[in-house]
């Protein structure tokens, strides 16, 4: 045995024994640097697992390999640090095994917990599979969707921002009035006041821009059925969160008095949670977040159990590079997608832009992976103390209302 052998494995058992995860990581890709001679045949494993929390309360994970490939995540922006904690916590698990058992890793961290689901734990889940699958992708030289045997369409309809240069015409808007609705039961004024803002936007935008309305779960249900009612003559694309999610049968009895489509799905997690939406029929449009319904794995499978109701995808995004990059490999692997909300952000974040919006419609990734690039030293800049919790008051009386 050569000295260099011995050196190296004492090195190795003292780098595990400290928990210096950063020292294996050393060991591992000085052996094999050349990422681009990485193949789907070729036995590569993780190697460390890190985590980013930005001071806007993005929360990203990536995962590093001994080929020199890495990956990365999106998770949840509530309990920012405790995504990033946890995903520190399965790295445990991950580090030393191969990142193309996407599948299988996603469910030996989801099984292999007592405690499952809820929206830190599917998140921390969410980001790992993106990564997992961004690995696989660089691994095999094609984008996520070719691996999941897309893509199923040739562009991805998006709605963020109505634009002649984009040609986005989709959009969403809250029920706006002079003031937000935190009232059990609004009267006749904010019902009015609402009714006329959007009669205004439907008449300002005619019939040829879609436009969704996002009760945001923060009006009560007797609210909710008052506007549902007088929004309908001026057409609504679709209510989203009529109500908070939590009471399912309240948000199907909503459903069944409207003709207008409900979409709802960024409060509910994994395949369980959209069993009950569809089964009830409380949402014809299902909104998973990539970055805390389960990730790329997990909103396949929500995908097909939508189909079998004849509901739509519409991939909830209000977040960061990965989420939407996520979010588009998902739209061009399955049949039943809508459209990907804010599909035009373009983020600063990434060392170069994603392909262009054009007609209302991002172009396809081509890179391989999540297809995109995250330029590590502006990430770092943004490192810090995430944002507080929002709690919004009654105005009238200081009591906690719903936002
Ligand atoms: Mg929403």
């Amino acid at each position: 045995m050569s000295r260099h052998l011995i050196d190296r494995r004492s090195l190795l058992r003292g780098a595990l024994a400290s928990g210096a995860l950063y020292s294996l990581d050393a060991l591992f890709t000085c052996q094999r640097t050349n990422a681009a001679a990485v193949g789907p045949n070729d036995n590569i494993k993780v190697t460390k697992v890190e985590a980013f929390v930005l001071k806007n309360s993005w929360v990203f994970v990536k995962i590093s390999t001994d080929a020199g490939v890495t990956g990365w995540g999106e998770m949840l922006k509530d309990d920012a640090k405790a995504c990033a904690a946890g995903a520190l916590e399965v790295g445990r698990y991950l580090v030393g095994q191969d990142p193309n058992r996407v599948v299988h890793h996603w469910q030996a961290i989801h099984r292999g917990s007592f405690y499952r689901g809820g929206p830190i734990k599917s998140a921390i889940l969410s980001g790992i599979d993106q990564a997992l699958w961004d690995i696989k992708g660089k691994v095999y030289g094609v984008p996520v969707y070719k691996l999941l045997g897309g893509p199923t369409r040739d562009r991805i309809r998006v709605y963020g921002t109505v634009s002649s240069t984009t040609g986005v015409n989709a959009m969403k808007v809250a029920p706006s009035a002079a003031r937000t609705a935190f009232k059990y039961v609004e009267g006749q004024k904010f019902v009015d006041e609402v009714t006329e803002r959007f009669k205004a936007l439907r008449q300002k935008f005619g019939s040829g821009v879609d436009i969704a309305v996002d009760f945001h779960g923060a009006v009560q249900p007797t609210t909710a059925i008052l506007l549902i009612k007088a929004l309908e003559p001026y057409q609504p694309w679709f209510y989203e969160e009529v109500v908070q999610a939590l009471n399912v049968d309240v948000m199907a009895e909503l459903a069944k008095k409207t003709h207008i489509p409900l979409a709802t799905g960024e409060r509910i997690f994994l395949k369980w949670g959209f069993k009950e939406i569809l089964e009830k029929r409380a949402a014809t449009i299902v909104q998973p977040d990539v970055c805390y319904a389960g990730g790329i794995t997990e909103l396949r499978i929500i995908a097909g159990m939508a189909e079998a109701y004849y509901s739509p995808v519409a991939p909830h995004n209000p977040n960061g590079p990965c989420s939407l990059a996520a979010s588009l490999q998902v739209a061009a692997s399955i049949p039943n997608f809508l459209i990907q909300e804010r599909g035009d952000t373009e983020h600063p974040l990434l060392a170069k832009p994603l392909p262009p919006v054009k007609n209302g419609y991002r172009e396809l990734p081509t890179e391989p992976g999540l297809g995109i690039t995250i330029d590590e030293n502006k990430l770092m800049a943004q490192v810090g103390e995430p944002q507080e919790y929002r709690t919004h008051y009654d105005p009238d009386d200081g009591s906690v209302v719903d936002w």
